[in-house]
């Protein structure tokens, strides 16, 4: 399976309970074909107080989502958009926003 998607993406939720809320890529997990993004499907966890765990009780964790529950947002021209990707005259692979052409990746 090839992600289209980059660990550090901002990314918008196009469907589920989530739906509309962005955030970035914390981790890619392409043999699941899902994605853990920051504050995004927040789940509450009952856990027993530990000494790291200051409060104990209840605590929040991110859930991974399925990479076709959310698309590329783009920060320029604030829309949900797909990245293109091409090679720059001096070598360089860049992806760059479908709507506004801004590069969002130089590799
Ligand atoms: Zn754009």
């Amino acid at each position: 399976m090839k992600f289209k998607l980059n660990k550090g993406d901002f990314v918008q939720v196009i469907q589920g309970k989530d739906k509309g809320k962005k955030g970035r890529i914390i981790k890619i997990m392409p043999e699941e074909g899902k994605i853990l993004v920051e504050g995004i499907n927040f789940v509450h966890k009952h856990s027993r107080p530990k000494a790291i765990d200051r409060q104990g009780g209840i605590t929040q964790m991110e859930k991974p989502v399925s990479v076709s529950n959310v698309m590329y947002f783009c920060m320029k021209c604030t829309k949900r958009t797909v990245l293109k990707g091409k090679t720059l005259q001096d070598g360089s692979k860049v992806r760059y926003c479908k709507k506004c052409n801004e590069i969002a990746e130089v590799k």
